[in-house]
């Protein structure tokens, strides 16, 4: 479940979104979000009780919540919609000299949000199978069309973090895994 959609610029939130019966205010993952220092690289956070993920594309901050069972690449393929959505709708240029006095301007921006949770899954991705030797079961992981279409490489890696170990994983063009290992991790 997608729990919150939050998109501002330093001190000032655009626009929020929030599933209904929700109690818990996201305000604090959101202002955290802002002070991301790289354009449109994604950033990742693990919390207790969720997992945020944000992405700064001109200038504007865009910032994305869900409950731990939803795969960073399902979130980050939502993300990328609302995105290029917003900033497409309501214009660059207007929007780096916005003052966000009005803030109804953005609600019809809700729609958009819960169009994207409900199309984006099926549409901008797909879950494919991969056998893990840990586990000793197929997964499904869910790939975004655009880490395989945006790739400069016949075989896309993708490491897919689950319980206390990680999977490396080799996709071709036709999104089928090639091979799947598992890898020691470092940091
Ligand atoms: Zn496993």
């Amino acid at each position: 479940m997608i729990f919150f959609v939050n998109i501002g610029c330093f001190e000032s939130s655009y626009f929020s979104w929030k599933q209904k019966n929700l109690p818990k205010s996201f305000f604090f993952e959101s202002s955290l979000a802002r002070n991301v220092p790289k354009e449109s690289r994604y950033y990742h956070i693990n919390k207790a009780d969720s997992k945020v993920i944000f992405i700064k594309k001109k200038n504007i901050v865009f910032v994305i919540g869900a409950d731990k069972s939803v795969q960073f690449q399902l979130i980050e393929a939502i993300l990328d919609y609302i995105s290029d959505e917003f900033i497409e709708i309501y214009g660059e240029s207007f929007l780096n000299s916005y003052d966000a006095i009005y803030d109804d301007f953005f609600k019809g921006f809700n729609s958009v949000v819960e169009k994207a949770i409900k199309i984006v899954p099926s549409k901008n991705g797909k879950f494919i199978d991969a056998f893990c030797k840990y586990c000793k079961k197929t997964l499904k992981i869910y790939v975004k069309n655009s880490l395989i279409e945006n790739s400069t490489k016949k075989l896309v890696p993708l490491v897919f973090n689950h319980q206390d170990h990680a999977l490396l994983l080799y996709i071709d063009t036709n999104f089928v895994v090639r091979s799947a290992e598992i890898i020691a991790i470092s940091g």
